[in-house]
């Protein structure tokens, strides 16, 4: 042998024996692999894990399936996020080893991330595949737990059937492989799938075989959400007590094993306990806690459930806003694509709109809802339809009375509005009548005021006879007609003759009655037509229309006659009274009133001046 030869044989020995050392790496991963559940949730196993892996660092497909493992183990964990990066680490490698039974390993642990971000489809693709690939190969607990998950993935495409059929798979599986753990996954998954189809008692019996069996293996105690779906049914059962209880022991199981992602359910659960038991505030609490608590560890899947949750309570509790709010992310993040969640979060809007008094959006939300519900029902859905129509009927019915309800409470209250209404108006009418007769009695007496004040203003207090204003206020009329026309009249002015006298020898008072009895002497000569006022002391002033001056030389010796005559000895003995006239017609000459006026004062001065007791015209002298 050459040493060539043999240097290639050593360096051949070398790489063989190293090659077979990572052999032996990957293989006593492989064997981690093929570990149950029970076995593979600890943290001992992670360590193996890593101690393992790093006996080998380099190799990438030691560091490929390490990277898978460690996904497994998180998903165990329930912890989606860290599954999800370490699935990343190992992808690249997976694609460049190209090996079946690497990739297979993916696949799997891929298929519960991508059901976590809500990936149905692929989820199911990637199952379907993987399955027919490993039936023969993978140890029976391995494929009771796909079967399993397919059978889950497959609920919620609505699939019962095949759901079932695909459950009654895995629990063959689970019994032959004899893993208590797998078994009662398998029939918590049967009660999931019950309770689906509306029919809670099948439910409940499966949830509680699940937990007789975790009772029998307490060292599978950490499987928190078996109790939590008991307990859950039992509230679907209207059985709070059960539910409380069950409820308690979950949480505090959760607690103890620091196993958060069964926490949150634990707490969602508790909400709709709570909220059956009408306490929404604490329902909320709890809510809020599992909202918190999912967020945080990446829980996508059911993540518009909870919201949908919150959105019913804060409905519930009258923060609209907040509803709305919620009820918005929850339909961001409807891809489980469930109709009839879809139709629940529709439910929740219809109300809020209710709520804001929107009845008739309200009212054609929910008929949309219920449209889109009954018309995407589909084979698979047959017997939940059937069961669940009756209820959709009878919702929309409540609905419908909901509606009527406040329908005749508007009316009523509306009726009652304009009651008040028709009262005020009519209260109004006649406060508006009050002060029209008010106003109206006021502008009557306030024109017979003006009526009796323009009156005083033109009559003599003494006689009642028009005074000097209203008499010479009367001529100028007379004498703008005789402008204009060939109208004619006369004045006639009278003085009493030695008045002074009369006052002095008889008293003041006789002097008035004297004053008074003049004007019936000549009233009781002069026509309707004719006008006498008092102009001064006693001193008076007749007009007479269409007369001239001949004819009032007449009218004025009448009453002179008349003073002549009359019996004053009747107001005081032994008194006479005479009176001078002066007596004039309107020329067309007269500029102006006080021209005749004039001349007539003249006249009756002429009277005075030559003996009294007479009447004086331009014709007479
Ligand atoms: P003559 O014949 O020149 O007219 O003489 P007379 O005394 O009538 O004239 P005079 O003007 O001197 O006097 C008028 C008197 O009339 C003076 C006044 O006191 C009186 N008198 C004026 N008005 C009234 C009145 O309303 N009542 C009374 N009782 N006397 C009046
Ligand atoms: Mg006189
Ligand atoms: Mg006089």
């Amino acid at each position: 042998m050459s040493r060539l030869k043999l240097l290639t044989f050593l360096v051949c020995i070398f790489f063989a024996s190293f090659a077979v050392a990572n052999e032996e790496t990957l293989s006593q991963l492989y064997d981690l692999s093929n570990l149950s559940i029970t076995e593979s949730s600890t943290e001992e196993h992670l360590a193996e894990i890593n101690r393992v892996a790093l006996q080998d660092p380099s190799d990438q497909r030691v560091m490929a399936l390490s990277n898978i493992l460690k996904a497994h183990y998180y998903l165990t964990q329930e912890d989606f996020n860290k599954a999800r990066e370490f699935l990343i680490k190992a992808k690249p490698l997976v694609d460049l080893i190209q090996s079946d039974k690497l990739t297979n390993e993916y696949l799997f642990a891929n298929m519960f991330v991508l059901r976590s971000s809500s990936e149905i489809d692929a989820a199911i693709e990637i199952g379907e595949t993987l399955y027919k690939k490993v039936m023969e190969s993978w140890p029976k607990h391995k494929l009771s737990h796909l079967v399993l998950e397919q059978a889950y993935l497959k609920s919620f495409k609505y699939k019962y059937d095949e759901s079932l059929d695909l459950l009654k798979l895995a629990l063959d599986y689970s019994y032959e492989s004899n893993d208590p753990f797998q078994v009662a996954e398998t029939y918590n998954l049967f009660g999931i799938i019950y309770s689906e189809l509306n029919d809670e008692s099948s439910a409940n019996e499966y949830y509680k075989k699940a937990v007789d069996i975790v009772e029998l293996h307490p060292g599978l105690s950490r499987n928190t959400y078996l109790y939590t779906n008991l307990a859950d049914s039992y509230r679907v059962l209207k059985d709070f007590d059960d539910a409380s209880f069950f409820l308690d022991k979950s949480e505090k199981l959760a607690k103890e094993d620091e196993d958060v992602a069964g926490l949150a359910f634990s707490y969602q659960m508790r909400s709709r306990l709570l909220v059956d038991q009408k306490d929404y505030a604490n329902a909320l609490n709890y809510l809020k806690q599992a909202q918190e608590i999912s967020d945080k560890i990446g829980e996508k899947l059911f993540n518009y459930e909870i919201h949908s949750e919150l959105a019913y309570l804060y409905l519930m509790m009258d923060q609209l806003d907040k509803a709305e709010e919620h009820l918005d992310i929850a339909a961001a993040n409807d891809s489980k694509q469930n109709d009839s969640d879809k139709f629940y979060m529709e439910g929740i809007r219809s109300s809020i709109l209710y709520e804001k008094g929107l009845y008739k959006e309200a009212y054609d939300k929910l008929e949309e809802s219920y449209e889109n519900y009954r018309t995407q029902f589909n084979d698979d859905l047959v017997r939940v339809s059937n069961l669940s129509r009756e209820q959709l009927d009878q919702a929309q019915l409540n609905f419908d009375n909901k509606l009527l309800a406040k329908e005749n409470e508007l009316t009523a209250k509306n009726m009652k509005e304009s009651e008040r209404f028709n009262l005020l108006l009519w209260i109004l009418i006649g406060l508006l009548l009050l002060s029209a007769i008010i106003l109206i009695v006021y502008i009557y007496r306030y024109r017979q005021l003006a009526i009796r004040n323009r009156h005083l203003a033109y009559t003599d207090n003494l006689t009642r006879l028009p005074n000097r204003r209203h008499v010479f206020l009367q001529i100028e009329e007379y004498h703008k007609k005789s402008k204009h026309s060939s109208f004619q009249y006369s004045v006639i002015i009278f003085d009493i003759d030695h008045f002074k006298g009369i006052n002095d020898r008889f008293g003041h008072h006789i002097g008035d009655k004297v004053i008074k009895a003049t004007k019936d002497i000549c009233e009781s000569t002069l026509s309707a037509s004719d006008v006498v006022g008092r102009i001064g002391g006693e001193e008076f002033l007749i007009l007479l229309p269409k007369t001239n001056e001949t004819e009032a030389y007449r009218v004025a010796d009448k009453i002179r006659e008349q003073f002549e005559n009359y019996d004053f000895g009747n107001l005081a003995e032994g008194l006479k009274v005479t009176a001078s006239f002066g007596v004039a017609e309107v020329r067309t000459s007269d500029q102006n009133v006080d021209v005749l006026i004039n001349r007539a004062d003249r006249l009756m001065y002429e009277a005075k001046n030559t003996g009294r007791n007479r009447v004086m015209a331009r014709s007479t002298i």
